[in-house]
């Protein structure tokens, strides 16, 4: 770079960055308008000692006349000085300010050379000492803008030299020496400390760039963490935060909320048959579907998988609730249009109205509550969570008490249901069924304590119960006759239930085999623990079967993955197997599937003589059902037998 180019680059108008023009102009709008008060203070007392000597315009029209134009600038900058400035505006005032100064500068010592004449040697050397300190205190004041500074210092100081030089007194040549020199260190420091404000500037600058970077990211994050990026409505988090902030609130005024949860029935169907993209489309509709439905004072999120949630800020009542319900739950019936066909589906909803004191979890329970009773009750319609409901909860919860504090071996019993195999015109085995017949509660149906029981983990000592008794009447059983126990997903799920399952069976084996009974659902809550657990019974020597097959996900990869040697056909296909063509077909297929993979078939529930002939006529072999005996207790097994090998009884079966 050539000397010419530094120096105009020196002493050229600021071209850094917007950031630096705006400290630089800030920085000046403090400390010009004191550099003026000290410039027009000292000019004053100049012109006020050459009063005496000098002619009336140099002492006070001329002086009066810089004074002025410096306080027009003064005013200038102190009524700017809070001013938000855009870098653009900064930088022309930065740039007027360095010709501004140069002009004053030029000014000033023109009008100090004019007055040097008029004084003695006193009066000469205050002229040399006024320039010459408060060119200096000038340069501190614009130090913040090095062109500025240098301005200024060229302006004065090179005329300065020149001029006490040129006045061949030795004194006054010295004291233009001194000066330079003086002023020349004062500009390098000045040069260098400019460097660093701009260095300070870019960092500072740089720091906040990163810190708006970081916030940007922060708020990025926190919008990310808040909402589904499938359907863009806010997520389990959000509606979880929002839902305590309603509760406060509603609180707060006395009001109530509703809280809604809305589930679209059957969604995993959807997926398995028209698959996964499908199944995202259908969501993202019924998203937009909800959220073009809602009232401006309604939060919707998307809770889970195929669940979305609601909060209805208010006024809510039972009946706002049930109208919402009946709306969101006729929206999501209106088929769904897809690439891949046309989809149909209904959604269930449950409702809850707030109550006080409520947690945002109890009142969700609540909703939950009600979207199971719709679910149960009115598939594909809404229902809000009333006095019943409360009822219903409360026994419940009195129910799992006894449960848990209950004498198993005392109060679980078991009953004995025969399974008849028509080929060979005889009983070849019962299943063993639970029953508890509580001291407060009286004969409770197993199918709500054993749901309760899964849900509160004793299930496992309930089967270890049963398991012992099934035992102890296979010791008093024939050989040929073989009980099944139900297992649950928890006992087959679990390395220590299936431990204590194989230590109770080797305790207590006898001359009667045990086989035992799974549900496709529970093997496929883990499929390779499930599979490894019915492995372990299968070298008991136990046998295994597949329980109401049809009712789950019904998949062949299932059946052949386990190792089982039997398969219960639900009996929701026996009871339609004499007047539904489709059910027929449908048993048609099970029964050829069985036969194919070499493993028996159970018919479940065989209630009539038509259902039996039926599905005789189908290649069924094995049956269980009222027809041929209804669950029994342990007592009438034996009975039960006897009977059956009376030749009557026998012919009767094997006409039927
Ligand atoms: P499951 O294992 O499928 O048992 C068959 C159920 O169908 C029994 O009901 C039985 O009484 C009933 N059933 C049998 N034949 C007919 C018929 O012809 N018509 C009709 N309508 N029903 C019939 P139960 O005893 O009420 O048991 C219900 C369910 O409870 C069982 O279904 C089983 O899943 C569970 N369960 C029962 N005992 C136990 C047990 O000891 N352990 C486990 N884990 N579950 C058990
Ligand atoms: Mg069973
Ligand atoms: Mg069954």
């Amino acid at each position: 770079m050539s000397l010419l180019t530094r120096i105009s680059r020196l002493v050229s108008a600021p071209t850094d960055t917007p950031e630096l023009a705006l400290a630089q102009w800030r920085a000046l709008s403090r400390q010009i308008p004191l550099m003026y008060v000290m410039l027009v203070s000292n000019t004053l007392i100049v012109a006020w000692t050459h009063s005496a000597v000098a002619p009336l315009e140099l002492t006070v029209y001329v002086p009066a006349a810089l004074a002025a134009l410096c306080v027009v600038r003064m005013l200038m900058w102190w009524r700017n000085r809070h001013k938000v400035l855009d870098p653009q505006k900064a930088r022309t005032n930065l740039r007027a300010m360095i010709w501004v100064g140069a002009a004053l500068a030029i000014g000033f010592t023109a009008w100090s050379f004019s007055l040097y004449p008029y004084g003695d040697a006193y009066l000469q050397s205050q002229i040399a000492f006024y320039m010459g300190i408060t060119t200096i205190g000038c340069m501190f004041c614009l130090m913040h803008v090095r062109a500025a500074a240098l301005a200024v210092g060229i302006c004065v100081l090179g005329p300065f030299a020149v001029f006490f030089i040129a006045t061949g007194q030795q004194t006054l040549g010295a004291i233009a020496i001194n000066m330079v020199l003086v002023v020349t260190v004062l500009l390098i420091i000045l040069l260098s400390n400019s460097r660093d404000f701009a260095d300070l500037v870019a960092s500072r600058s740089a720091i906040a760039q990163r810190q708006l970077e970081t916030q940007r990211l922060g708020e990025e994050n926190q919008r990310l963490a808040n909402i589904d990026t499938l359907t863009g409505l806010p997520n389990r988090r959000s509606f979880d935060r929002q839902l305590d902030l309603a509760l406060q609130r509603a609180e707060a005024e006395g009001r109530q909320i509703g809280v809604g949860r809305l589930d679209l029935d059957g969604f995993k169907s959807i997926n398995q048959i028209f698959g996964q993209l499908a199944g995202d489309r259908v969501l993202v509709e019924a998203a937009r579907r909800i959220e073009s439905l809602r009232r401006a004072d309604t939060f919707v999120a998307r809770l889970e998988s195929n669940t979305f949630g609601l909060i209805l800020a208010g006024p809510i009542d039972q009946q706002t609730l049930v109208h919402a319900g009946e709306v969101l739950c006729g929206a999501m019936r209106l088929s769904f249009e897809q690439p891949e066909g046309v989809i149909r589906l209904t959604a269930s909803a449950g409702f809850a109205v707030s109550q006080p004191d409520d947690t945002g979890d109890q009142l969700f329970d609540r909703a939950d509550y009600a979207l199971s009773a719709a679910k149960r009750e009115a598939r594909g319609s809404a229902v809000v969570f009333s006095e019943v409901h409360a009822r219903e909860i409360s026994k419940v919860r009195h129910m799992e008490h006894l449960l848990y504090s209950a004498d198993l071996d005392d109060e679980i019993y078991v009953v004995l249901q025969p399974q008849y195999d028509v080929a060979l015109g005889a009983t070849t085995g019962f299943e063993v069924l639970a029953r508890w017949r509580s001291p407060v509660l009286g004969e409770i149906s197993p199918a709500d304590f054993i749901p309760m029981a899964e849900r509160t983990g004793r299930i496992s000592k309930i089967t270890q119960c049963v398991l012992r008794k099934a035992l102890a009447i296979g010791r008093t059983l024939p050989p040929s006759i073989r009980l099944s126990v139900n297992l649950s997903a928890n006992d087959i799920g679990s390395t220590t239930a299936i431990e204590q399952i194989v230590a109770l069976f080797e305790r207590g084996r006898g001359p009667c085999q045990i086989d035992f009974e799974v549900t496709e659902t529970a093997a496929m809550r883990d499929l390779k623990q499930a599979n490894q657990s019915l492995l372990i019974l299968l070298g008991l020597g136990a046998r295994i079967a597949l329980d109401d097959f049809g009712t789950g996900h019904s998949s062949l990869t299932h059946v052949q993955k386990l190792p089982l040697h039997r398969i219960k056909i639900d009996r929701s296909f026996v009871a339609e197997v004499t007047n539904d063509i489709a059910s027929r077909a449908i048993v048609k297929t099970m029964v050829d599937l069985c036969r194919n993979l070499g493993i028996s078939c159970v018919f479940e529930g065989v209630e009539t003589e038509e259902q039996l002939q039926a599905l005789i006529a189908l290649g069924g072999t094995v049956m269980q059902g009222y027809f041929f005996g209804r669950p029994m207790a342990v007592d009438e097994v034996e009975t039960y037998l006897r009977r059956e090998r009376t030749p009557v009884q026998r012919e009767g079966r094997a006409a039927g």
